[in-house]
């Protein structure tokens, strides 16, 4: 493609990407494809020869448009907000459109040091203190498992200097209460703590973390002989945004000389909002968090932001120094390849930038504001209609909920949720994501795409309504 072709086509792509966004409500918000439907659709062997673009972009309204699910849909409620701003996807573009691969500073100094500056002004914007160093990774499951190597690394005393955690003589663990995200066992798993090291630790009644049991938990196995390593606390669990006490599990961390990583993927958005701040209270005594602005913030995926305390550790066990990638300017600027596993690094900082220039924190804490208020309001009326109910707080903007009519229990009950969720999403109408609590099947309502106004969650609780209705 010649510089002149791409213009021409760039031009007409981003026409159709604004297009798209203006008239997204037209389309069913979820998928109604089959599996396999869309790879039927597409040649089983890559072209010999160049076809023109507008031949792509047919396929892509003809074929591909068809097999996805719209998360910038108004009424998309599943999952979680993946908010793709306009303002990131032109930084995203732009970052692509560079070209530039982030190997050392010297490779392109810029995307070290404008990343070093935006982890900063998130950091500021989030309420932490400058003891924060950031770095920005593809996922929080990346992060949380560098969060857990450098836990291991550090209670191990570097094993990984010697034989690995296979010289070890004690076991290492690690503990996460059962609402933690399962990017988090995936990670101690990854972390090679083993199974039998994983400790779930019990919940309370709002589904945070029990620090009583933590502690006996602890205590349980040094008792037994092995040698508690981390703790994974969670602001903002998945399945019902629970907020772990930081402060209390903070408290007993410092006691046991525990690394406590602090896993506020997605609420970490919130805590640009004073107001939110309490919900990670205690949250300078951890070693490491992450917060993935390529949720509610507003980052177009992927865009997570890994923070430690301590940067030299992440260097002491993620070094790598070849000769080709030496420079004079080593020791006096950050390489950020020793900070994360990939040598590669994408100028991922340009859409976190794009995104918090063009809009400025005012108006994504406007943003936050609106959707939360939302969440209140649906919780408000759903908690107090008949046969309705409410089943975790709504500190954020998820809420948890289920239509349990007289008569109807057990798998009875989970049938019943299963069906009018389906209805709802099969319609087209809105797209929901049904999940189990306590065992139980109920549907959690994640309110947060960029262009979700009250009146969509009005007419989603009118769909919902007339969903569960009998028929
Ligand atoms: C979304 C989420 C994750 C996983 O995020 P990825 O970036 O997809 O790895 C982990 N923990 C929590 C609390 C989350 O909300």
């Amino acid at each position: 493609m010649t510089p002149e072709e791409f213009r021409k086509h760039g031009h007409r792509l981003i026409d159709w990407i604004a297009d798209y966004r203006a008239t997204i409500e037209q389309h069913d918000v979820m998928a109604g494809t089959q599996p396999g439907e869309i790879k039927a659709r597409i040649p089983s062997k890559a072209p010999e020869y160049p076809e023109g673009f507008d031949a792509i972009l047919d396929d892509v309204e003809q074929t591909l448009l068809n097999g996805l699910t719209h998360w910038q849909h108004p009424s998309f409620f599943g999952y979680f907000p993946a908010v793709a701003s306009p303002a990131s996807v032109l930084g995203d573009l732009l970052s692509t459109g560079l070209g530039v691969v982030g190997l050392s500073w010297q490779a392109s100094p810029a995307l070290t040091e404008l990343e070093e500056v935006v982890c900063g002004w998130v950091r500021d914007l989030v309420g932490l203190s400058d003891a924060w160093s950031g770095v920005i990774q593809d996922t929080a499951s990346t992060s949380t498992l560098v969060a857990l190597i450098s836990a291991r690394e550090k209670a191990s005393d570097f094993s990984l200097a010697r034989g690995g955690l296979q010289a070890e003589r004690q076991p290492l663990v690690v503990y996460a209460s059962g609402q933690a995200h399962s990017s988090v066992e995936k990670a101690a798993l990854l972390a090679d703590f083993g199974r039998e090291n994983v400790r779930t630790v019990p919940h309370d009644a709002s589904y945070a973390m029990d620090p009583e049991a933590l502690d006996a938990l602890i205590r349980q196995d040094i008792e037994a002989g092995k040698k508690p390593c981390a703790i994974v606390a969670t602001t903002g669990t998945t399945m019902s945004t629970a907020i772990d006490p930081i402060r209390s599990i903070a408290r007993i961390a410092k006691a046991h000389d525990l690394w406590l990583h602090v896993d506020a993927a997605m609420a970490g958005s919130a805590m640009i909002l004073p107001e939110c701040r309490w919900m990670w209270d205690g949250v300078e005594e951890a070693d490491s968090l992450v917060i993935n602005a390529h949720k509610w913030l507003g980052v177009a995926f992927d865009c997570s932001l890994y923070y430690v305390r301590d940067p030299q550790h992440l260097v002491r066990i993620m070094s790598s120094n070849p000769s080709y990638l030496q420079s004079s300017a080593d020791g006096r600027v950050v390489n950020y390849r020793d900070w994360s596993i990939p040598l590669g690094r994408r100028f991922r900082a340009l859409k976190l930038w794009t995104l918090l220039r063009a809009e400025g924190a005012e108006s994504l804490r406007a943003r936050l504001r609106r959707d939360i208020d939302n969440a209140r309001w649906l919780a408000e009326v759903a908690g107090s209609s008949p046969d309705w109910r409410v089943l975790a707080p709504v500190p954020l903007q998820t809420v948890c909920l289920r239509h349990e009519p007289a008569g109807l229990e057990g798998e009875a009950l989970d049938r019943h949720t299963l069906d009018w969720v389906g209805r709802i999403n099969a319609s087209g109408k809105a797209y929901l994501t049904p999940a189990t609590l306590d065992g139980r099947w109920m549907v959690r309502v994640s309110i947060g795409s960029g262009t979700t106004e009250r009146a969509h969650v009005e007419s989603l609780w009118e769909s919902m309504r007339q969903a569960v209705e009998p028929r």
